[in-house]
């Protein structure tokens, strides 16, 4: 069966990438299963430009078809940052910071952002690009033990923040499985293609 290859090293991502892409005929392999050990670097301004960087690179470096994402949350009352810099913003319990940064605040609006980059090669202009966002609020308190990240203060519309869903939930209505939703008609054009 033709590998696909999950470039990332977060846990909790390679977790929701498996559940998102179960279903298609591919063996989904993580940067470890393949002995790949890269830090890709994240310094660009969009989530695009950087899923493409960590897609592009984990490509070339091992020659199997290779999903990336770069994901983020941006808060209306922070002029919708941190954003592509949510990574890098706050402390070790990104939660934890974001309630803080709230305190207080009336405008709770947020929402998750994801960027799927899909690569065959190294080549960076062959790189194909698929986007989903949720819309939520920031929670007075982080809630929940499910996902990862910022899942316990993200709210959704019904009441419940990202990580108080149940395993699979998520999938369903979050920036990564709506881009990936976007993405399957592609990649299974290429998994085709390449049988
Ligand atoms: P990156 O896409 O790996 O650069 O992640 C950006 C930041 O957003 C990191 O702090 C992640 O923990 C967080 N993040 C990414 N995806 C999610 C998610 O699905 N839920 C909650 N936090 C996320």
């Amino acid at each position: 069966m033709t590998r696909l290859l999950i470039a990332t090293t977060n846990p909790g991502k390679q977790r929701e990438f498996r559940r998102l892409l179960a279903h298609l005929p591919a063996e989904l392999v993580v940067p470890a299963d393949l002995g790949i050990d890269l830090d890709v670097a994240e310094p660009y301004d969009t989530y695009a430009a950087n899923a493409k960087a960590k897609a592009v690179a984990y490509a070339a470096a091992s020659g199997v078809l290779t999903v990336a994402d770069d994901s983020g949350i941006e808060v209306a009352a922070l002029d919708w940052g941190p954003g592509v810099r949510s990574a890098r913003w706050g402390g070790p319990d990104k939660a934890a910071s974001l309630v803080e940064a709230l305190a207080g605040a009336t405008d709770r609006r947020a929402r998750m952002v994801c960027a799927l980059a899909i690569a065959n090669s190294g080549d960076h202009d062959a790189v194909e690009l698929f986007t989903g966002i949720v819309d939520g609020e920031v929670a007075a308190a982080p809630r929940g033990t499910g996902g990862f990240g910022y899942d316990p203060i993200f709210l959704l519309p019904r009441g419940l923040t990202t990580a108080e869903l149940p395993e699979g939930e998520k999938d369903a209505l979050s920036h990564r499985g709506r881009a990936v939703a976007a993405a399957t008609p592609r990649l299974l054009e290429l998994l085709d293609a390449a049988h």
